[in-house]
């Protein structure tokens, strides 16, 4: 779905809350990186250990702007201003967030399965939140759904998703994903670029160990 009128001045901020950056989290950072790039907002990775090396896909990646100071530095004058994404708020994001709030903050945390809550770590910073509906997304997807809900006017339950998708490993096996993701105009979930190839090592690795 493509984002419809971009709003000036919006700016996507995922808190890397992880030690190290795993390639899980840089395909997703690297979507995120230039999806904003594409549709004229902005996207900052905050909170990176200064001894942290960027995975080789991150270096120089157009639309990614990198900061070791975590949110609470960085906007410290704007705090009304961020809206946090966050699976336990009370209230749904509404197109209308996109007046009230310059900044959306998410997690940048590995999705898990069952969930064990982990933006809690950001909802004690006291941001307001608002909740994308009651599944888990990735981190990117969730930064998807956010840029359709405040750049395209559109209510997050009028988004199209796919939930839970099975992914074909081999002939024999396959694996669902325990997500929430967007439906694309083939009918498949958006993943970020080299996802697919990814979970598919990942899980015959899985296997393998299993032999
Ligand atoms: N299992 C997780 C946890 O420990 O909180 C969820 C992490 S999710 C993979 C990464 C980030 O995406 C969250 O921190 C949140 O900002 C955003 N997110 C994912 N699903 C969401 C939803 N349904 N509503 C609001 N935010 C969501």
């Amino acid at each position: 779905m493509a984002d419809i009128n971009p709003l000036p001045g919006k700016t996507f901020v995922v808190e890397h809350l992880d030690p190290e950056l795993e390639a899980w989290s840089s395909l997703e950072y690297s979507a995120i990186a230039s999806e904003c790039h594409a549709t004229g907002a902005q996207f900052l990775l905050s909170s990176v250990p200064t001894s942290l090396k960027l995975p080789t896909n991150l270096q120089g990646a157009k639309g990614l702007n990198v900061e070791t100071r975590g949110i609470e530095d960085i906007y410290a004058a704007e705090k009304d201003k961020v809206c946090l994404l966050d699976p336990s708020a009370s209230k749904d994001l509404s197109p209308e967030d996109g007046d009230a709030f310059d900044i959306f903050l998410f997690g940048g945390i590995l999705g898990d399965d069952p969930p064990r809550d982990r933006t809690s770590e950001l909802r004690k910073k006291g941001y307001q939140g608002r909740r994308l509906g009651p599944v888990q997304m990735t981190t990117d997807t969730a930064v998807r759904v956010t840029r359709i809900v405040v750049q395209g006017r559109i209510p997050v339950d009028e988004v199209p998703y796919l939930d839970h998708p099975e992914l074909k490993i081999n002939n024999n096996e396959s694996t669902q994903m325990p997500f929430r993701y967007v439906k694309g105009e083939d009918g498949r979930p958006i993943m970020p670029e080299g996802m697919v190839d990814l979970i598919i090592k990942d899980s015959a690795k899985g296997l393998d160990d299993l032999l």
